[in-house]
């Protein structure tokens, strides 16, 4: 969650500029890594129980807490900081951050922030995507000189492969929050596992009665069997179904 008091008021486009730069030797550094709300996405949760070795469920219960998105109720996941004086991320030493290869794609974007607007154009329904920074006073990185547009900083951080893969996700909670409904717990629960819950989605697939009511080819059957991302992909069509009622699976004809 971002703190919104630190947020400008300006929305930016990719080709936006600012000056920034963080490093080991900046006074603030790892100021950032405490008493912080980080919302998790499912490629996210995916990428760090890899590189802990854990699964989603461990992971899940240890390193996260859920809050429900104030709209449609959808379950959102925040990464849970320490139970200590600073409330410190799990992951930040005094040398930086100790996943920083995988970190989050929300550590990543920072200090700029990303939102998703729905605009009429020619009578259609279109998304647009737009930036802003946020500047908190404990974050000297804006007094550096290093000069970027928003574009060159998505590249720098390698956050496109992150978007990507979420955007199925982020295009639900936009159509959900647009209906107005809320999810009811059944709901929320299979929302929970399809979209964060990978080990434990698998073994619904894979040892409950839901390869016997969907016609699943055998090709996607074996890659999702084995690949997180693949999973991850198909919980987002699987939750379309469930949610808009779209034709994202095809059920088998009843016995
Ligand atoms: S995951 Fe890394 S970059 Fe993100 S808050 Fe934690 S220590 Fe900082
Ligand atoms: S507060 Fe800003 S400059 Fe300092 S370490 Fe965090 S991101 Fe870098």
């Amino acid at each position: 969650m971002i703190n919104m008091k630190a947020v400008e008021p300006v929305k930016l486009t990719l080709k936006g500029r600012f000056r920034f730069r963080c490093h080991k030797g900046i006074s603030c550094f790892t100021k950032c890594c405490s008493n912080i709300d980080i919302m998790l996405t499912p490629y996210d949760i995916i990428v760090l129980k890899k590189r802990l070795g854990i699964t989603s469920e461990e992971f899940l219960e240890k390193y996260t807490y859920t809050l429900a998105d104030e709209k449609a109720a959808y379950p959102l996941i925040f990464l849970r900081m320490k139970d200590d004086e600073m409330k410190r991320c799990p992951f930040v030493t005094a040398d930086g951050c100790t996943i920083y290869e995988d970190r989050p794609v929300n550590c990543r974007y920072y200090p700029v922030g990303q939102g998703i607007l729905k605009k009429a154009i020619d009578k259609k329904i279109v998304d647009e995507e737009f930036f802003f920074f946020v500047k908190e006073d404990h974050c000297k990185g804006f007094q550096e000189d290093d000069e970027w547009t928003i574009e060159g900083w998505r590249q720098d951080q390698g956050v496109d492969r992150y978007d990507e893969l979420n955007r199925d996700w982020k295009a639900i909670l936009l159509m959900r929050n647009g209906i107005g409904q809320e999810l009811d717990g059944k709901k929320q629960a299979l929302f929970y596992m399809a979209c964060y819950d990978m080990d434990r989605f698998r073994r619904f697939i894979f040892e409950s009665g839901f390869l016997e009511h969907f016609e699943i080819e055998d090709s996607l059957k074996e890659k999702i069997r084995e690949d997180d991302v693949e999973l991850m992909v198909f919980g987002f069509r699987f939750m379309r179904y469930i949610l808009m009622m779209e034709e994202t699976l095809k059920p088998k004809p009843k016995a």
